[in-house]
């Protein structure tokens, strides 16, 4: 049995390094996804397999009660998981990942307590290196915990995107830090239940640091946060491999903490930000409105119809989204005006920021919905250049990301993050609903170019009136 499970965890591994590969790209992410949930599918059966084989051979009323919790607490999981998955609108997705990715940082936390009583309560003490994994896999699960609630937290608004600054933030974890590398010194010197005061006040600690990081972190550093944590749930993950001595945990663990690694560095980038500086904290909007007091003048107005005459007479129109079409779900009526505008033969493209939306990729997946062809969406990389000779750009629901500011004005808070041009085309229209600032909480001097007229409204109705008046 045992040969014929680790068969089915490098079956299952392979699937996962599969999915991998397909999530890269739009084309195959689909089967990507197909990939990883047979691959999870295979590693969960195969391990209750294994379960069910130890206990049969022991036979033991505590075992077959073990089995029956299992598939209890399993059906409950998967019960609420199928109805949140439902249920989830992509605008929420951010908070559910967040969520998610707390309960592999309890999971491991649990599996570290339970991995410690076991060897307290029978062995006395166990080896080092067991020891050195129970430790180090609570830490990590126990920041992974906190932080990602708070993360949770303030991309549901249920707390203030603005950074906490406490002073001496930085010694406060730096402390933490120090204070957990003598705790670990005397947890693996300690006897049996010895053990108990170190692993506990560890914890706390972690649970303190995991909550203070990510609390230090303004709402424009978010998607670096949020795919943190998912390195940092991935290496708890496989911390709770090495204490259960589950291979296939330990290499899923590895690929999650990795990739999500990686995506930080591309998204830490993308953002012209130093990673350092990014967990260092304290960037983002502290609740005050950046440039509020700067006079950049008046904005001119758009009605609806007017916009479809200018779209009618353009030859080339790039579309730059951003959280308000999330909001306002306006990615179908968009996907219909592309389509009216392309069978006019105006060229349509669209233009995606890396951070647009609240997640990575989240634009994509909307335009992905509602079928609009993968060949016209580039990255911001990519239309970047094209810009000046594009005759109109509509800008929906964006903010942050085509806000000149980040380019014109060292002392703004977005300071040296790369957006998308819009405001070197010849025309620019703004859908947006008021003057409001973006998630950042920065004024937008895009909004008062002699080129830029503002279209106010839901984006979703004004799409929509486009689509009546272009016939
Ligand atoms: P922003 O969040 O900067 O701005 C969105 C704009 O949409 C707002 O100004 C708002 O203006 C408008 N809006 C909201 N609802 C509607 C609606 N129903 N109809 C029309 N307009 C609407 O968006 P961007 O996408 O440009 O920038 C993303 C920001 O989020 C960046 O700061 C990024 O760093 C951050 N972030 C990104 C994440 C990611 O992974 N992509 C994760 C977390 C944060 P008004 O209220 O006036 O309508």
């Amino acid at each position: 049995m045992v040969e014929f499970v680790q068969g089915a965890y490098i079956l299952a591994a392979l699937l996962f390094i599969l999915a991998l590969a397909g999530l890269s790209k739009h084309e195959t992410a689909r089967r990507g996804n197909q990939f990883g949930m047979a691959g999870m599918g295979l590693a969960v059966g195969a391990t209750l397999l294994l379960v069910l084989d130890q206990v049969t051979s022991y036979d033991s009323a505590a075992g077959w009660f073990g089995v029956v919790i299992i598939l209890v607490a399993g059906s409950i999981g998967a019960v609420i998981g199928i109805r949140l998955a439902r249920g989830v609108e992509m605008t929420g997705m951010p908070e559910l990942i967040a969520m998610m990715h707390s309960f592999v940082g309890l999971a491991a936390v649990l599996v570290g307590y339970n991995t410690w009583i076991e060897v307290a309560d029978f062995a006395g003490s166990a080896d080092g290196i067991h020891n050195a994994e129970v430790f180090i896999g609570v830490f990590i699960g126990a920041v992974t915990f906190t932080g990602s609630i708070v993360a949770n937290l303030k991309l549901s608004a249920k707390m203030k995107s603005a950074p906490m600054t406490l002073p001496g933030r930085h010694l406060l974890n730096l402390g933490i830090l120090v204070l957990s590398a003598i705790l670990l010194v005397w947890f693996m010197n300690a006897d049996g239940w010895g053990g108990t005061a170190p692993l506990v006040i560890m914890t706390v600690l972690a649970l303190v640091l995991g909550f203070h990081l990510v609390a230090a972190i303004g709402g424009g550093d978010m998607p670096v946060v949020v795919s943190m944590l998912n390195s940092y749930s991935g290496w708890a993950a496989a911390a709770a491999g090495f204490m259960l001595g589950n291979d296939l945990l330990i290499i899923t663990g590895a690929l999650v903490g990795s990739s999500g690694a990686i995506l930080s560095y591309i998204m830490c980038k993308a953002m012209n930000r130093s990673f350092v500086s990014v967990i260092a904290g304290g960037f983002g909007s502290d609740g005050t409105v950046s440039g509020e007091d700067r006079d950049y003048g008046e904005h001119r107005e758009i009605q609806a119809d007017e916009v479809a005459a200018l779209l009618a007479d353009a030859s080339s129109v790039v579309i730059t989204p951003g959280y308000g079409m999330a909001v306002a779900q306006a990615q179908y009526p968009v996907a219909e005006m592309t389509r009216k505008l392309r069978e006019k033969g105006v060229d349509v493209r669209f233009g995606i920021h890396p951070v647009a939306g609240r997640l990575p990729g989240h634009m994509n997946v909307l335009l992905a919905e509602a079928k609009v062809p993968y060949d016209i969406v580039l990255e911001m990389d990519e239309i970047n250049d094209d810009l000046p000779e594009i005759d109109v750009v509509l800008v929906i629901g964006a903010n942050d990301t085509v806000n000149p500011a980040a380019l014109e004005e060292p002392g703004s808070p977005i300071a040296g993050m790369p957006v998308i041009e819009v405001w070197k085309a010849k025309d620019v229209v703004v859908f947006k609903r008021s003057m409001a600032t973006g998630y950042a909480g920065v004024q937008n001097p895009l909004f008062f170019k002699d080129n830029t007229q503002m279209l106010f409204g839901d984006a979703k109705d004004k799409v929509n009136e486009i689509v009546a008046a272009l016939g």
